[in-house]
């Protein structure tokens, strides 16, 4: 007789081989088929309230491994929360106006800005962007991120255009938006502003000028008190800050003198008056003050670091407007005077500190390069500053010009007419961060949950240094800044009726209607008159707003609008570390102004892909993995172990070898599965089911155990550690279950009669653990998840959910810690591995093949006092052992606490343990007793 067929080796629906890339999709078409996330958000309803509001990707290219990791990171929160009971809706968004649109749409037009027209461009630009929402959105689904795709949020949708324009209108209403000057590249021959990519670099020949500008005697005496010594110049000596610069034009717009907080700065004495310059530069202006003044030049002994300089007062020698010290890192103390002119209305940098210090923003140069009435002396006026005014400057500064010479340089130059560029500050709209507001950010930031906690200190270090944040952008595809300008005297109209108005308009038509209407229309019924001058004729700004107001205000156009009542009672933001910078501010901003609170109670943040060596993924590089890649070739679910096994917090790493590594984790976790569902699937949760209390104590043990690593499931994910969760069940996986438990009932399973109740007890530990393995593990393994639970639930007689994600923690059977329990088994696998030691050792050696063949003595004298105490009583051993025989006594003639030998007993053909028995029935000689039993019985 062939006894081998006799033992139940049962058929699953749950395969070895995963073969994702197929299976995959077809779940997904099923989700969506039976409206799985409407089931689930129906089920949420009225339970405590989570939200996690999505930050919206750019709707433009295909998605990256950046996106892969926050989406499914962002998965593994909103599919925990759900299965913890809470309400936790998932709505995905994109952000679709701005610049690279524009630039991608131009290229794929072949067109420029003058070639289309601003309404025709708004469209093109619409269903660009939406094209590539589709496609991005396609993609995002295939991850297994669950959410409403069918309505997600678009910030081109007209109810969200029309958010955004009311946030400007409440903001400016509230008082904090102003026009101010900001500089930017200028080409005055073009007469236009020019974007940095239109910029390109030659070599310009350019005046070089050393320039003194005279402390005021308060400053003077100010000075006195920081130095040490004190100056032992007379009282009417003067005393001057000594700068250079190769573009003199830019002096008349002088309002700053930047010194480098940390480096030292002296006074040179020479010609009768003090210049302070930096001491590591002394050496070389010494030589330019001898020439001009005539030797010797003495050092003073006065010498004091930048920062004591703050806040010294100077006149410019042009028209002695006051010019105040201020602090800059940037700095250098390789060329020039160690001190830097600042013109705020024509550089950048200078820009910057302007801002930090309150400094004004000067810029008396007209669109086509010429000084206009502003700069502040007549013999200016009408000079145009690449051509003649240099010249002038170097004139009107007499002695004040210390030394001129030329020299040529790398410069800015237009892309288009090829001559050489400006900075020059035109009008913008602001948002005013002052030292008020930005207090009141701060302590909204401190009142946020911050993940991982070091962030708070990025994005307080980045606000406590914030300028005002200029809103205006002079693009097409945007948000428009809905703002009527009088004619006359260019005052903005402020209007509550007309802002209304104009909001109510975008919300039916979209912000193309701000473009479409005529000024009459948007005016009629209504005062329209310039409070300024009285004057009634007007014309719109044709400005749009930053892109990064746009998804700002998502708070407002997105979390208020659709969830009103009730409110989340926890709204998370989770990004890239980057948006410390980016979104967590531009979404605090208007927040905090407009409700006095931030938008989000906890901001989680995680790293960025790297390769498998840390650096960064590129093209020229060759070292880019797509997620498509992975997906095709392997599955959404490996990319989701991926990203559930790593540290986000850090940079993360992926090379084809970590992808391969993945495959085996995942190998485990299937094959556990599998071995779980193959041998539950003649199983009937309702009929079969033995209560706790009548289980065998192993069973009832690994449940109880379970119950431990369920719980540090939970507060992992509560932690939001999905690697510490991963690792737990892995570990539960590989060594509790595959390297013991499933190890030791196998024999149960396979060979005791199929109603045994000792394999009906197994069982049903195997069904409790297959039900709470998939939900744990759904939020991470979502297909692979489902896939177990699916086939779970046709052994569960209607007692499971549809699908894992409508089941939850709370509903798994769970039984009462045990601990006196745990310890127990906990012991006898200490006991159970001082064996397996000396089992490997006896096999090496070749005393026996398996451990089946083991004769076991185990000397309890060797044993520590817990283990001795324990091993007498149990009776089991050579079942949890998997070994022949096993015999506990004290008389071993050995020093060691375990010997084995080959056993003598004969090995059963059905389940090929070797058994005392086998044998004793003459029909049956190659079976054991209770084999024989099940043979009879089946006979
Ligand atoms: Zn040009
Ligand atoms: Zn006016
Ligand atoms: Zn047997």
């Amino acid at each position: 007789m062939d006894y081998s067929k006799t033992v139940n080796l049962l058929q699953t629906n749950f395969p070895m081989k995963a073969d994702l890339p197929t299976r995959e999709p077809a779940m997904l078409a099923e989700w969506e088929k039976s409206r799985l996330t409407e089931k689930i958000e129906r089920k949420g309803k009225g339970r405590p309230f989570f939200l996690l509001h999505d930050g919206p990707p750019y709707a433009n290219g295909d998605i990256h491994m950046g996106h892969a990791l926050n989406k499914i990171l962002k998965d593994f929160v909103v599919k925990y929360k759900t299965l913890a009971g809470f309400y936790s809706p998932y709505k995905p968004g994109w952000d679709c106006h701005g610049l690279p649109i524009e630039h991608a749409l131009f290229k794929q037009l072949g067109k420029n800005k003058h070639q289309v027209t601003r309404i025709e461009l708004r469209e093109k630009a619409a269903g660009y962007a939406l094209s590539f929402v589709d496609k991005q959105r396609a993609d995002f689904k295939r991850l297994g991120v669950l959410g409403d795709w069918e309505n997600p949020y678009l910030t081109l949708s007209k109810e969200y255009e029309a958010s955004i324009v009311e946030t400007f209108f409440d903001l400016r209403e509230k008082g904090y938006v102003y026009r101010g000057l900001k500089p930017g590249y200028w080409c005055a021959y073009d007469e236009t502003a020019l974007a940095e990519a239109e910029v390109e670099y030659a070599d310009k020949k350019s005046d070089s000028v050393y320039v003194r500008f005279q402390l005021k005697p308060e400053s003077v005496a100010s000075l006195a008190l920081h130095c040490h010594p004190s100056p032992s110049a007379q009282n009417d000596m003067a005393f001057y800050v000594l700068i250079w610069t190769t573009t003199p034009w830019t002096l008349p717009a002088n309002t700053g003198l930047a010194f480098h907080p940390q480096e030292y700065y002296v006074v040179l004495e020479a010609g009768g008056a003090g210049y302070i310059v930096a001491e590591k530069l002394k050496d070389n202006i010494s030589k330019i003050l001898e020439k001009k003044w005539g030797g010797p030049v003495i050092t003073s002994g006065v010498r004091f670091q930048g920062k004591e300089a703050l806040g010294l007062k100077a006149s410019n020698p042009l028209h002695g407007r006051e010019s105040r010290v201020v602090n800059a890192t940037y700095v250098t103390m390789e060329d020039g005077t160690g001190i830097v002119h600042i013109a705020p209305g024509h550089g950048m940098e200078d820009f910057s500190v302007g801002q930090a210090y309150g400094l004004e923003t000067v810029s008396p140069v007209d669109e086509r390069g010429m000084f206009d009435k502003t700069v502040g002396v007549e013999e200016l006026i009408g000079k145009h500053v690449l051509k003649d005014a240099n010249k002038e400057v170097m004139r009107l500064l007499g002695d004040n010009l210390l030394s001129h010479f030329e020299f040529t340089h790398s410069y800015p130059h237009c892309w288009r007419c090829k001559n050489p560029i400006i900075f020059r500050a035109t009008e913008q709209w602001f948002l005013r961060v002052d030292d008020h507001f930005r207090k009141q950010l701060l302590a909204q930031i401190d009142s946020v949950k911050w993940e991982p906690a070091y962030g708070v200190h990025r994005i307080k270090g980045m606000v406590e240094t914030r300028p005002d944040w200029c809103l205006s952008r002079q693009r097409h595809w945007g948000a428009p800044i809905a703002v009527l300008f009088c004619k006359k005297c260019r005052e903005p109209l402020s209007d509550k009726k007309f802002n209304a108005r104009v909001a109510e308009l975008i919300r039916k038509q979209g912000g193309s209607a701000w473009y479409e209407k005529p000024v009459e229309e948007l005016l009629e019924g209504l005062p329209g008159r310039c409070a300024k001058c009285q004057g009634t004729e007007f014309e719109k700004e044709l400005d749009i707003l930053d892109v990064w107001f746009d998804s700002g205000v998502s708070w407002r156009a997105v979390v208020e609008e659709n969830w009103p009542d009730p409110k989340p009672q926890t709204v998370m933001y989770l990004e890239g570390s980057d948006q410390h910078r980016g979104w967590f501010q531009t979404s605090l901003i208007p927040s905090v102004a407009l409700r006095g609170k931030a938008p989000y109670n906890v901001a989680l943040t995680h790293g960025f892909v790297v390769d498998g060596k840390g650096h960064k993924m590129s093209k020229s590089m060759g070292n880019v993995i797509a997620p498509q890649e992975i997906i095709e070739k392997y599955g959404a679910d490996i990319l989701r172990l991926w990203v559930a096994m790593s540290d986000y917090r850090e940079d993360v790493r992926l090379s084809q070898d970590i992808v391969k590594h993945m495959v085996d984790v995942y190998r485990r976790f299937r094959n556990t599965f599998r071995f779980l569902l193959q041998n539950t699937a003649d199983f009937s949760w309702a009929n079969d089911r033995v209560p706790p209390e009548k289980m065998e104590e192993i069973d009832r043990w690994i449940l109880v155990h379970f119950e431990e690593v369920k719980s540090k499931v939970i507060q992992g994910y509560e932690d939001y550690q999905f690697h510490a969760v991963l690792s737990e069940l892995n570990r539960f996986a590989a060594v509790t279950l595959s390297g013991f438990y499933l190890d030791a009932v196998k024999d149960v399973l396979y060979c005791e009669a199929l109603s045994s109740p000792r394999r009906r007890s197994a069982q049903t530990a195997f069904h409790q653990l297959t039900r709470g393995l998939a939900v744990c593990l759904a939020p991470l393994l979502s297909f692979t998840s489902e896939e177990s639970f699916l086939e779970l639930r046709k052994t569960s007689d209607g007692n499971l959910a549809e699908s894992v994600f409508l089941d939850e923690f709370s509903a798994l059977p769970s039984l009462p810690f045990d601990q006196a329990l745990n310890d127990k088994w906990l012991k006898i696998l200490e006991i159970r591995g001082l064996v397996n030691d000396i089992l490997d050792k006896q096999r090496k050696a070749g005393v026996l093949k398996s451990s089946q063949e083991a004769s076991v003595r185990i000397n309890p004298e060797k044993l520590n006092q817990d283990q001795r105490e324990l091993v007498g009583k149990i009776e089991d051993w050579p079942f949890i052992l998997q070994m022949s025989e096993v015999h506990i006594n004290g008389k071993i003639e050995s020093e060691e606490a375990v010997v084995i030998d080959a056993t003598a007993n004969r090995k059963c053909e059905r389940c090929w343990r070797h058994r005392p028995d086998v044998g004793s029935n003459s029909e049956h000689p190659a079976l054991c007793a209770r084999c024989l039993k099940v043979i009879l019985k089946l006979a």
